[in-house]
């Protein structure tokens, strides 16, 4: 049984030569087939040119940009996230969440948090979706579902009600009636 979802952090150093990256250099993450899951591995370009991909070819990989991590500043306390609740779905393995877990990832990709870099497509025909996390470099892994459009407004419903503490424009709850602009 592949593993549905994962992430998995960025190295700082190169997995060849174990030379620190520098911020903005260019390096190539892959990502290798290991069942259950998939190993991630972070190369310098010369290393990654010298590689012998035909002993090890990498399952998914693709160029990117190193960025040192941003000094962390004390997270306050916060309502739940799409990404907040994203890494705890993930995290906690909801086998029956696949759909919920696509539509997060589809909201953090607009909101320009993840940037998708590949899609796979093994025999048994699951398709996965490489992200990865603007600021962390971290590789999300995440199966699609492949939703039909009719289930999509139920599980839009779901995530919904799942970020709860944070109510969309939309459901304002001040619902303004006919008999209000007559009250005074
Ligand atoms: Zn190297």
């Amino acid at each position: 049984m592949p593993q549905e979802w994962s992430i998995q952090s960025r190295g700082n150093t190169c997995q060849s030569c174990q030379r620190g990256f520098h911020d903005q250099e260019e390096c190539v993450s892959a990502l290798f087939d290991d069942p259950p899951g998939f190993t991630r591995a972070d190369f310098c370009q010369t290393c990654w040119e010298k590689r012998d991909t035909a002993n090890t070819p990498p399952f998914s990989y693709w160029k990117t940009t190193f960025r040192l991590p941003p000094e962390a500043p004390p997270e306050p306390l916060q309502k739940e996230t799409a990404e907040s609740l994203l890494r705890r779905l993930i995290e906690e393995d909801h086998k029956n969440q696949t759909p919920v877990v696509y539509i997060l990832t589809i909201m953090l990709e607009r909101k320009k948090i993840l940037t998708e870099k590949d899609v796979t497509v093994d025999q048994e025909d699951t398709v996965r979706r490489m992200y990865e996390h603007r600021k962390t470099g971290e590789i999300f892994v995440i199966t699609d579902p492949r939703l039909q459009v009719e289930d999509l407004e139920d599980v839009q419903r779901q995530v919904a009600e799942m970020l709860g503490a944070q109510p969309s424009p939309s459901a304002n709850t001040t619902v303004p009636t006919n008999g209000d602009e007559n009250a005074a």
